[in-house]
């Protein structure tokens, strides 16, 4: 089918989560109008994303967002490895060592929700930034010349949004991918992580800990990071670990469980004061394709990884970058439509040969059984990092610096 845009119809975005934040943040600054449809009454507080890379945040910067994410963030340059058996720091990543390649040499730890808020409390006031919470996409039907959405209101009728494209940026089980029928391609892991967060201040107990730590266990591997929180209360230190294979939510949530599993790191005889405590089902996906007909992807809809390493918002943030530009040339009617091809041959690029090849091998570094490997894979961490070149490499990897810069040379 041809395709033709009219401007009388805003683009549609599913979701209001931080992806779409961005997505319409970004088409708002170039002029195109549209409609963001969020199910929730109001944004969730949602605890999952926090480490903000430097190449996102040079990418927020442009968008006018990062002043005040890093007023109210927390500054990570340094990142350590350490080994749990042993309690042993392995490796140390500063990435001051990059200050003459990029522009924020840090990880800025920033909780998505905020980012969420900010975006509405900046914008919101503007009629023109078209948020409308109590919304849910049900479905779609494309056309020649713009797509209707049915979506479902609060008191239950069914609206129908006449768009000229529509976004999926309604989270890994969205509704928009499933529509189009597209694949989402890979693999669910079988234990469920818990995320677990403290008021505690473990730099107190340990002056080896950074703002960001990765611990190495055969058994009970680890993320941990600290946060803000809210201005009124302490900082917040998170802990990732898995849970046991057969372990139900409610196990791992028990005030037993959760005292048990923070002991085994740091062994305390008072109780933990625990500010939340989530459940999450954690897979490998990548979607078959970013576009099809009127229909996008960007986020989570179209990729979803494990946290170890912090890349899943960051790549969703990237995606509504590349996105917005290419996107707006079409809708303004200054590139054809095939256009928006390219913006699936550059991000699902960057998902799957960046984004899912690193979280993967970063969860087979942290929770490596075999004594002999184990060994072997600390020692190889511990060498990169106590090369310069070798450990500006690994940072340009793990920071997303190489992902965006290939991606960016696709055409
Ligand atoms: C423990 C953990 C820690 C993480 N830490 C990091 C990190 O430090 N850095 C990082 O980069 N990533 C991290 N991630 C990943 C990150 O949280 C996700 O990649 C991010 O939330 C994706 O944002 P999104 O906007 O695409 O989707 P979501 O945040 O899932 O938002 C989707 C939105 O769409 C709405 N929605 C869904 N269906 C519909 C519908 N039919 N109609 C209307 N609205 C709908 C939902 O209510 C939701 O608000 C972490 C993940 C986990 C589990």
């Amino acid at each position: 089918m041809g395709f033709l845009v009219s401007k009388r119809d805003p683009v549609i975005i599913s979701g209001g989560g931080p992806v779409a934040m961005v997505l319409a943040l970004a088409l708002y600054r170039e002029g195109v109008p549209f409609t963001m449809l969020e199910q929730l009454d109001e944004p969730f507080v949602d605890q999952r994303a926090a480490s903000h890379h430097p190449p996102t945040i040079s990418m927020l910067n442009e968008l006018g967002l990062a002043e005040y994410m890093i007023a109210e963030g927390l500054k990570s340059p340094v990142y350590r490895f350490h080994d749990r058996v042993n309690h042993e720091t392995i490796a140390e990543f500063d990435l001051g060592d990059l200050k003459d390649e990029v522009e924020f040499p840090y990880v800025l730890q920033y909780e998505q929700y905020k980012l969420v808020r900010k975006v509405i409390a900046l914008f919101g006031h503007d009629p023109a930034f078209d948020v409308r919470f109590s919304h849910t996409v049900k479905n779609f039907e494309q056309f020649n010349d713009h797509i209707l959405v049915n979506v479902q209101c609060s008191d239950g009728s069914i609206e129908k949004f006449r768009g000229s494209y529509l976004v999926g940026c309604d989270g890994g089980r969205s509704v928009v991918r499933k529509g189009a029928e597209i694949n989402f391609v890979g693999f669910t892991y079988p234990e469920k992580f818990i995320k677990i967060g403290t008021y505690f201040d473990l730099t107190a107990h340990d002056n080896r800990i950074a703002i960001r730590n990765y611990f190495s266990h055969p058994d009970e591997w680890c993320n941990l990071f600290k946060v803000r929180g809210e201005p009124d209360k302490p900082d917040i230190w998170r802990f990732v670990v898995p849970m046991r294979v057969n372990e139900t939510e409610e196990e791992a949530k028990s005030e037993q469980a959760m005292q048990a599993r923070l002991k085994r790191f740091f062994e305390r005889d008072q109780n933990y004061e625990i500010a939340y405590a989530n459940v999450y089902t954690v897979s490998q996906r990548v979607a078959d394709t970013f576009n099809k007909g009127r229909v996008l992807l960007a986020g989570d809809s179209a990729h979803v990884n494990n946290p170890i390493g912090g890349m899943g918002l960051n790549g969703g943030i990237h995606d509504a970058i590349n996105l917005a530009k290419k996107l707006s040339a079409v809708w303004k009617g200054d590139s054809d439509p095939d256009l928006l091809n390219l913006y699936t041959r550059q991000r699902h690029k960057a998902s799957t040969d960046f984004t899912q090849a690193q979280t993967i091998a970063n969860k087979k570094q942290l929770e490596e059984r075999d004594p002999i490997m184990r060994k072997k894979r600390l020692d190889e961490m511990r060498a990169i990092s106590e090369d310069k070149e070798k450990a500006k490499a690994y940072m340009r990897r793990a920071q997303l610096i190489d992902s965006v810069a290939t991606t960016a040379a696709i055409n």
